[in-house]
């Protein structure tokens, strides 16, 4: 048995009923300018008698804005005629960081990917992650959380799902991935696992997918198209909503080791030398990092370690030393 206490977070919604809820997962939480104040976490829940329950979030990262463009639409439009179970929508997970406009919340400079399990009595973003892995997770089958590069990432649009030990989890994750139809689908390798909503998905079994869809702290509006539509056909593939799944042509992509990753060494101004989506071969110059204190020197170049195609780029022109600078996959059939 587990000794934590229960989770601060009240829902002014119920799981259980029929039809559209809107409402907020109600945090308390005392400052300043409200003694008595919470943080009000906007969800709408979409349920139509038994059935599979899908778990919709986007805001995980407070500056990538698919996920919530294409979440709140949903909420709006979701007719529960047209729902056989249950659509959980979370549209800003934390919903600080998402109000500022930032990755990480403000309060606690939390990143709510690396935060879980979460803490029942700790910081506001762990006491989210905690009502995640306590009380939304286990409801869920299926597991679907929008991401994009925020502010200093961009990214091909691609839906991913991870390589698992359990191969039938990891085929039922691919086959939704697979129905998302993105551009491109990614079987994807993680930098740093521990923490992440993923991974507390995935070690309870669930399905889940995942996206990165285009960034720079903002979204566009093919990449917010590739996220609305594909919702849908996630939806239509669990079979939670009624309707075929609008197929479209997608190229499967793999990050097979570390060796995807390119990190800048030195600050500078960075020249990517190649776009997105173009291929690459081993030992090409990806990027040029620019010394700018003085002029005379030479940049540092950064070389791609595999063949593939440019999936990530660094956004900001300006670089730091161990700043992902690129990340390279390698297409598959
Ligand atoms: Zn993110």
């Amino acid at each position: 048995m587990s000794a934590l206490p229960p989770s601060p977070i009240t829902p002014t919604v119920d799981f259980e009923r029929d039809g559209v809820q809107h409402g907020f997962l109600r945090l308390p939480y005392s400052r300043d300018d409200s003694a008595w104040g919470s943080v009000m976490i906007p969800i709408c829940v979409v349920r139509n008698g038994k059935g599979q329950t899908a778990l919709l979030t986007g805001g995980n990262h407070g500056d990538e804005y698919e996920g919530p463009l294409a979440l709140y639409e949903l909420a709006r439009t979701l007719d529960p005629k047209d729902v056989t179970g249950t659509v959980i929508i979370v549209p800003a997970m934390n919903y600080p960081a998402f109000r500022a406009g930032s990755r990480t919340s403000p309060i606690d400079k939390g990143n709510m990917n690396r935060s879980f399990p979460g803490r029942p009595d700790g910081s506001v973003t762990e006491k989210i992650a905690d009502y995640f892995q306590r009380e939304l997770l286990p409801r869920a089958d299926i597991v679907f959380d929008f991401h994009s590069g925020g502010k200093t990432l961009d990214f091909v649009p691609f839906c991913a799902a991870h390589t698992l030990l359990d191969k039938e989890q990891e085929e039922k994750a691919f086959a939704a991935v697979e129905a998302f139809a993105a551009p491109f689908s990614m079987r994807m390798t993680e930098i740093d696992t521990v923490g992440m909503y993923d991974t507390a998905a995935e070690q309870m079994g669930k399905v889940f997918v995942t996206t990165e869809l285009g960034g720079g702290g903002t979204a566009r509006a093919e990449t917010v198209r590739i996220a609305r539509r594909g919702i849908l056909n996630v939806l239509r593939h669990a079979g939670i909503v009624g309707g075929a799944v609008e197929k479209s042509q997608t190229q499967w992509l793999d990050m097979p080791s570390g060796d995807c990753f390119a990190f800048a060494e030195d600050e500078g101004m960075i020249e990517t030398m190649i776009d997105l989506g173009e291929k690459v071969e081993e030992g090409q110059v990806v990027a040029r990092i620019h010394s700018t204190g003085h002029t005379g020197t030479a940049p540092q170049e950064i070389k791609a370690r595999m063949s593939g195609l440019l999936a990530a780029r660094h956004f900001p022109g300006l670089v730091k030393a161990g700043d992902c600078a690129a990340v390279l996959a390698v297409e598959v059939d």
